[in-house]
């Protein structure tokens, strides 16, 4: 086994680019032999998947996701530059072989000019997308897509406005039904929808959010209530399986599993041609074994999983004028540190101190 991680960490990877299954044009796709040196953890999991935090303030304050008031935001000059974020991009996607990253924050349309990093980050070549809020793509998503984001996931709880306002603390849905109609006509594609299931709260409108999602053509990825709610409100009992979002699901809609790949989701097919749908089972079904996802915080803190709670000071490495090399090395070292899951289930696990809006979902 060590043999085999070793030699897969400095061998080049020489026909990335010829994935069977790998549907993104030629000009996204990593060039042959750029590859130096994946990011390869001791379960000979290999990192792919970035996901980057441009921000953890935001314009909601989702109840399962921040407080009502009291989060305090990071200085402006802790947050990295965007050229400090690029730098950091390319050398993933360049020398680790890195190959698709997704913006998010807090509210990653917050942060001002984002447009630009969207441009930045699109001249590498990637698999761009972004998770927002949707509130104000109607200005936004037209420029986005020129910009070169290729994809989006949008936010969406509910289609009760009254619900809507109480699990958002914004009373926005008009702008988020808005916005995700503005993101299809920008031609973004996919636009898929993510929805938190809480129990006693939102789980009566799974089939409705299913339907939602087959009227509108997109795909509706319903997530796993997970433990990192600023509140900390989170409890089992909360939380509604992917065994009954399916079985719910199924009983309007005759349903069949699609074969399972390393993103989150898993994906359920309706049998009518209706499209596609998807749970992140995070808690009942965690896909610790396959994951290949890597962060990297608004305040440059690099993780190696979602639920980590020991982060890697990349921001203080960057502006000490350290080198690509040192860069690589801490990034290796730190994916190598990966533990084999995060055990929400079990008695050991520890919550991380951060919040998901701060870690950046
Ligand atoms: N503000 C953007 C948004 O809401 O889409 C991006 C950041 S948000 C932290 C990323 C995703 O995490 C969202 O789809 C949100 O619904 C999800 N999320 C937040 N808190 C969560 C929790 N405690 N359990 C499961 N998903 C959560
Ligand atoms: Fe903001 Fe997204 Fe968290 Fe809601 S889930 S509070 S929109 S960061």
């Amino acid at each position: 086994m060590a043999t085999v991680w070793l030699t897969a960490i400095w061998s080049r990877s020489s026909c990335w680019a010829e994935q069977p299954g790998d549907t993104r044009p030629a000009s996204r796709r990593p060039t042959l032999g750029y590859v130096d040196r994946q990011l390869i953890d001791t379960f000979g999991r290999v990192h792919r998947d970035l996901r980057i935090s441009v921000t953890d303030r935001c314009n909601f304050r989702c109840t399962y996701c921040m407080p009502a008031d009291g989060l305090e935001w990071l200085p402006r000059e802790e947050l990295l530059t965007f050229e400090e974020i690029e730098r950091v991009a390319r050398l993933m996607v360049e020398r680790h072989g890195v190959d698709s990253i997704r913006l998010t924050g807090g509210e990653p349309t917050v942060r001002a000019n984002l447009t630009t990093l969207v441009g930045m980050l699109a001249d590498l070549p990637v698999d761009l997308t972004m998770t927002t809020n949707g509130v104000t793509l109607r200005a936004l998503a037209g420029k986005l897509a020129a910009a070169g984001l290729t994809r989006i996931n949008i936010s969406l709880d509910s289609l009760h406005a009254e619900r809507f306002a109480e699990l958002t603390r914004r009373d926005n849905l008009e702008s988020v039904l808005d916005g995700i109609d503005a993101a299809i006509e920008a031609g973004l594609d996919p636009v898929k929808v993510n929805v938190v299931v809480m129990r006693g709260v939102n789980d009566d409108e799974i089939v409705d959010l299913a339907r939602f999602g087959r009227d509108r053509g997109v795909e509706v990825r319903f997530i796993e209530f997970m433990p990192l709610d600023a509140d900390r409100s989170w409890s089992d009992g909360a939380v509604v399986g992917c065994d009954e979002i399916v079985a719910r699901i199924a009983e309007a809609f005759p349903v069949e599993p699609v074969d399972r790949t390393s993103a989150p989701a898993t994906r359920y097919r309706y049998l009518d041609g209706g499209g596609f749908f998807g749970v992140v089972a995070s808690v009942t079904r965690s896909f610790c074994d396959t994951c290949d996802r890597i962060r990297l915080t608004a305040d440059g803190q690099f993780r190696n999983c979602l639920f980590a709670v020991e982060e890697f000071d990349l921001r203080s490495l960057l502006r000490s004028g350290a080198s690509d090399d040192e860069l690589s090395e801490m990034l290796q070292g730190a994916v190598a540190a990966k533990w084999a899951g995060h055990g929400i289930s079990s008695v050991d696990f520890i919550r991380p101190n951060r919040s998901m809006s701060q870690i950046g979902g």
